[in-house]
């Protein structure tokens, strides 16, 4: 798909009938209001390309947001991280970057609009009593004994609730809408609540109540003419809350809230909670860990911002739960891949080769095209040389036909290079194999000498030459489709085998410049991504991005 002609979706449909109707004068605008309490991940990034996407294509506008209400979670890491990944995924927010915090004296004066209204009290309920107060699904709540103290009263203990008199906990500003409603997020929701002792990482200790994310929320919104409030389906049934406090308030703007369905993705878990322990207990290595469903991660993995809005596209936009399969991801980023990586030889688990009709001491250039469809990728030279590493994987004593790689007895072709034969096999003490000595055809350098057809191609690197590299394999997190909905923990689904991570690797010299975030397609390996550390030990290290195949759908099929 093309990035000029988007997918329409029902969000889209409903702006073309507001536009028709000159709704909104004409203007679209949408906002990305993440809580900076985390990194973003696969899921952020789906309203990310439906927001930015959404104001780009309808010469609109996109604010980024952060809904920052809950300070003793959040902080400026996650703020800064959150702006790094949402320029990375290719969008731009211009000068429209705010806080919610920005609107904390304007939201504390709506609050006091409400109980001059007679619409928000000031109620000393704890928090235990309020929830049973609350009721039920089933049952209605019951009255707050604090609900009918008069508008004097409730102005002069919020006054004094900012000012800092009251303990946490000792009162909230509530809502005072229908404790007997069937909607439990309108039976007298609190608004503000007092929390002492913490610092915001926008407005210090300014504040000792802050606004509750709710109310928050959709006045942020209307504060800055938000159209479409787009948002997860979870928020359904906030939606008449949203709607009581801008009727009540007469915002000026009342944006119209639209939900979706939200992202879910096979073998891996989208929520904030979740991801912040993997991270904090140590089941990765961070946030970018490149197993990790972040953005951060999926940079670090080697995924290209292309690759990801691609995939936002194919998954479309709906009002259905679904979840994912991640050879969906995977299959974006393959595809960018093969046409953007260019080619490398890069031998894993090294077995070495001494070819012992070539001199020694001599070595010589062969040419290698840096991609096979694509000539404008240019070429480099390689050293062949007297001695090479194969991969262990490409030899076998003996073999059947389907083997097509290096059999003792037998030929095969080494990339770009000749036609060698394995005349003898060296083995160590306990019978390991350690060495190969082999006999290369002088005739055959680039090309089969008529008659003969040798059909195995495998890879190799100069002994001489090569440098030594670390190699990560990386599989999925979770070896479990849904580790969310089944009995027990999400911890039960850990991957044990999620890395693998080989020291012993050597890689052709042509990959000794690479630069961190750089994606090479190892042949016949997969896609590799120079790691944001680069050298460990004075070794490269590598990533591996994603495999060749999607070796994860031939293991379903034979379950
Ligand atoms: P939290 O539980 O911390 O609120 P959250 O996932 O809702 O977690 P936010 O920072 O509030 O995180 O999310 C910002 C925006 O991204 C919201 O508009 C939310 O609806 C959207 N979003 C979050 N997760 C997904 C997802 N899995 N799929 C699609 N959109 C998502
Ligand atoms: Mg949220």
């Amino acid at each position: 798909m093309s990035e000029t002609e988007k997918p329409s979706n029902f969000i889209r449909h409903i702006i073309d009938d507001d536009l028709k109707a000159n709704k909104n004068k004409g203007r679209v605008a949408t906002r990305f209001p993440p809580e900076p309490n985390g990194y973003l991940h696969i899921g952020h990034a789906k309203s990310i390309c439906l927001n930015f996407g959404i104001a780009k294509d309808y010469k609109g506008t996109c604010n980024l947001r952060f809904d920052d209400t809950n300070p003793h979670k959040e902080n400026v890491e996650f703020v800064d991280a959150i702006k790094t990944d949402v320029k990375w995924l290719g969008f731009d927010w211009d000068e429209r970057l705010y806080f919610a915090s920005d609107y904390f004296e304007q939201l504390n004066d709506y609050a006091v609009q409400l109980i001059k209204k007679g619409k928000a009290y000031v109620c000393d309920l704890n928090a235990e009593q309020i929830r049973e107060y609350r009721g039920t699904l089933t049952a209605p709540g019951k009255d707050s004994p604090y609900r009918d103290r008069s508008v004097d009263e409730n102005l002069d203990l919020f006054a004094r609730m900012r000012a800092g008199e009251f303990k946490d906990g000792e009162k909230v500003l509530r809502a005072k809408i229908d404790m007997a409603s069937p909607n439990i997020n309108l039976r007298d929701p609190t608004i503000y609540r007092i929390r002492h002792g913490v610092i915001h990482h926008q407005t210090g200790e300014a504040w000792c109540i802050y606004p509750m994310y709710d109310f928050t929320h959709c006045i942020s919104d209307a504060i800055e003419g938000i159209t479409h409030s787009i948002c997860t389906l979870e928020f359904e049934d906030h939606r008449p809350l949203y709607d009581w406090f801008l009727n009540e308030l007469q915002t000026e703007h009342h944006p119209q809230q639209i939900e979706f369905s939200r992202l879910n993705l096979e073998y891996t878990v989208t929520s904030k909670r979740k991801l912040t322990a993997l991270v904090e207990e140590g089941h990765v290595e961070g946030w970018d860990d490149p197993r990790m469903p972040t953005i951060a991660g999926l940079r670090r993995r080697g995924f290209s911002p292309a690759s990801i809005r691609e995939f936002c596209d194919r998954i479309g936009v709906t009002k259905s739960d679904n979840c994912i399969e991640m050879g969906v991801l995977e299959s974006c980023i393959r595809e960018d891949l093969n046409e953007t990586a260019p080619r490398r030889m890069a031998v894993l688990n090294p077995l070495k080769i001494v070819i012992t009709n070539y001199p020694e001491g001599q070595s010589e250039e062969v040419e290698s095209a840096n991609h096979p469809q694509n000539p404008d990728m240019g070429s480099r030279k390689l050293l062949f040389t007297r001695e090479v590493y194969i991969d262990r994987e490409d030899f076998r004593e003996e073999a059947n036909k389907k083997f097509k790689r290096l059999v003792f007895g037998k030929e095969v072709r080494l990339r770009n290079a000749y036609v060698i034969r394995c005349d003898e096999v060296i083995k160590d003490a306990q019978g390991e194999i350690i060495e190969l000595h082999c006999s290369y055809d002088a005739d055959t350098l680039g090309h089969n000498p008529e008659g003969r057809k040798v059909k195995g191609v495998i890879h190799w690197v100069s002994v001489e030459h090569a440098i030594p590299a670390e190699v990560r394999l990386y599989d999925r997190l979770f070896n479990h489709p849904n580790p969310d909905s089944t009995e027990g923990d999400y911890h039960d689904h850990l991957n044990p085998d999620s890395l693998l991570t080989l020291t012993q690797c050597m890689i052709e010299p042509a990959l000794g410049e690479a630069k961190s975030g750089e994606v090479f397609q190892f042949e016949r390996e997969g896609y590799f991504c120079v790691d944001t550390e680069h050298l460990r030990d004075g070794k490269a290290v590598f990533n591996r991005t994603v495999t060749l195949r999607d070796t994860w759908a031939k293991l379903e099929e034979k379950e």
